[in-house]
């Protein structure tokens, strides 16, 4: 019976242990969102939902502005706080099947299941004007950071691989940040972006 019981509790130890490991695995180091391993699985997953439901998803494509001068000037340490800053901001204006993901260095994305480009674009701004909003201090002065953003919205003709989407998002944040950042752009499957 003590055997059992050892076997039994061992089993459940490390049942437990599996799925931290499994957390981890998905799981941004320094801002403890998703990672861009997690990213890709769920785009995949979304994309084959989308052809086979004809559901409507959209991503958003984050970029923190001037980050390198950031870095330059208030020290990299202080360049981790604010994407720490930004992460809370983006898990705060999500919903519980959104996954806010750190694409890479500065960058993130966001996906949106069940959401339309007019309704992705409401998130980012708002996370956007959340930023603004936001002080950081430095040596007893304050300073701002912003963000742009790229959007794009799934379409079964014309946008149906991640890749496609992502560089999407990514032309529109390109334009974004051509038009002097600090704002939200959707992108078009023919490139046509809008403010
Ligand atoms: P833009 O407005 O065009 O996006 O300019 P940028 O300076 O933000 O873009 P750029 O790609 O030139 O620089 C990105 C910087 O982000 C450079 C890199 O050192 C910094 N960076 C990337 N990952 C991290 C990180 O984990 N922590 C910190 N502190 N900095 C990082
Ligand atoms: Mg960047
Ligand atoms: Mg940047």
């Amino acid at each position: 019976k003590r055997l059992e019981n050892t076997v039994a509790e061992r089993t459940q130890e490390l049942l437990e242990k599996n799925a931290q490991l499994e957390l981890l695995a998905v799981t941004d180091q320094l801002t403890g969102l998703f990672n861009r391993m997690k990213l890709d699985t769920t785009l995949a997953e979304e994309v084959a939902q989308g052809e086979r439901y004809n559901t409507d998803w959209s991503v958003i494509l984050l970029d923190v502005d001037h980050f390198k001068k950031v870095n330059d000037t208030y020290g990299h340490q202080k360049g981790d706080e604010i994407l720490k800053e930004l992460a809370f901001i983006m898990r705060r204006f999500c919903r519980s099947n959104d996954v806010a993901a750190r694409y890479g260095g500065e960058e993130f994305l966001l996906i949106l299941p069940e959401t339309k480009m007019v309704g992705a674009i409401q998130i980012a701004e708002r996370i956007r004007l959340e930023m603004e909003a936001q002080s950081f201090q430095h040596e007893g002065k304050e300073f701002k950071v912003t963000i742009s953003c790229g959007v794009a919205e799934f379409d079964k003709d014309r946008l149906n691989t991640p890749t496609q989407l992502v560089n999407c998002a990514d032309n529109a944040l390109y334009t974004a940040k051509h038009q002097g950042r600090n704002r939200t752009i959707s992108g078009s499957p023919d490139g046509t972006d809008q403010a």
